[in-house]
């Protein structure tokens, strides 16, 4: 094999992750046989795993050219085997189904890689898997994709090379988006409100109502009066925004349960194995996705409120003194210190009225 690390265009899919991939490309020149890719679903191992594939599987290290880089991107190489679970957690039928892919020979290439998802689902058979990686079949190279590393996989890990996969920083998200033809104002928020997970983020920009959130908060500053009703009521509105933020998650979610149902069903399962496990989840995501739909919200406030100032400065309009610009300071201080808290105070509404309050006691 050549010594020659594989060509960059392998990982052109993962967004960020310089790290990650800057990692796999070395360790592409001389594999061990296990490598734990360990992040949330979206923020680019699943890329990262192909593009490492590639790399594995090609004649000349991974070209990024030939049929075999190729269909290994595409995810669709003979020796590139991707399994996905059946059921809500990963069950001993598709353990089974890695132990005995482990034990064939490649069919074309001098290695074949096994990548497994949602490993953090396969707690309980976590020792029949660990088992495989004890026992390494010599031209087999697993990727094991994981979540978070929990104690039952503790061992698993230990066997393996952790590549982290961390939350993309923002403004990598932001210049990516562009790239793809985002507008700038709409990049910014969607940034905001994906979580650093650049899936996340695919699906913001495709939602309709990004937009119309995006106003709403821009037109706090201007709503804002001295009554508490005015206060209460934009309270209510943009908690409504973000509720309606979250649906096309919900129905993302439903659609998953459907589809997990209907497979365990043909399997001769009665129900959908472990469904309060991976409802639990999908509750903890949604509830993370709506936290991050009302910070993205206060970031759009904040920059309103820092917009006022520029923009009257540009134009030399009337009276634009220190006074207003420490005014406008003290709004986004405030703003900040209300995004922060937000994720750990259980009552949102009380916390953004009494934000929206102060914000008009300031009068910018
Ligand atoms: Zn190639």
């Amino acid at each position: 094999m050549s010594e020659e690390r594989p060509a960059p265009e392998l990982f052109a899919g993962v967004v960020g992750q310089e790290e990650a991939v800057a990692a796999l490309r070395a360790a592409a020149v001389n594999p061990v046989h296990a490598y734990l890719f360990r992040g949330p679903a979206g923020n680019g191992g699943l890329a990262a795993a192909y593009g490492f594939a590639a790399a594995l599987l090609c004649p000349d290290g991974g070209c990024g050219r030939c049929p075999t880089c190729l269909a290994a991107l595409a995810g669709t190489d003979p020796d590139l085997h991707v399994i996905r679970r059946s059921g809500a957690s990963i069950s001993i039928a598709d353990v089974r189904q890695v132990v005995s892919l482990a034990q064939r020979r490649p069919l074309h290439s001098k290695r074949q890689v096994i990548v497994v998802l949602d490993v953090h689902l396969a707690a309980l058979r976590a020792p029949a898997l660990l088992k495989t990686l004890e026992e390494p079949p010599g031209d087999t190279v697993f990727v094991l994709m994981t979540d978070e590393v929990i104690p039952e996989l503790v061992t698993v890990a230990s066997r393996s090379v952790e590549i982290a996969f961390p939350p993309v920083p923002r403004d990598v998200l932001v210049r990516w988006l562009i790239s793809t033809g985002v507008a700038p104002d709409m990049a910014a928020v969607v940034a905001d409100s994906s979580g650093g997970n650049p899936e996340r983020a695919r699906v913001t920009v495709e939602d309709p109502d990004v937009a119309a959130r995006v106003e709403l908060w821009t037109s706090v500053p201007d709503e804002l009066t001295a009554s508490g009703m005015t206060a209460a009521a934009l309270t209510r509105r943009v908690l409504e925004s973000a509720d309606r933020a979250v649906e096309p998650l919900r129905a993302a979610h439903a659609r998953e349960i459907e589809t997990l149902s209907a497979a365990a069903k043909e399997m001769g399962e009665r129900g959908l194995p472990g469904r309060k496990e991976i409802q639990d989840q999908h509750q903890r995501e949604e509830r993370r996705f709506r936290t991050d739909a009302l910070r993205a919200g206060l970031g759009v406030l904040a920059r309103a409120y820092r917009g006022r100032v520029v923009a009257a400065a540009a134009t030399g309009s009337v009276g634009v003194g220190d006074e207003d610009v420490r005014s406008a300071a003290a709004a986004v201080g405030l703003i900040t210190e209300t995004a922060e808290a937000l994720p750990r105070n259980p009552n949102e509404a009380l916390l953004l009225q009494s934000l929206f309050v102060r914000l008009a006691s300031l009068a910018v």
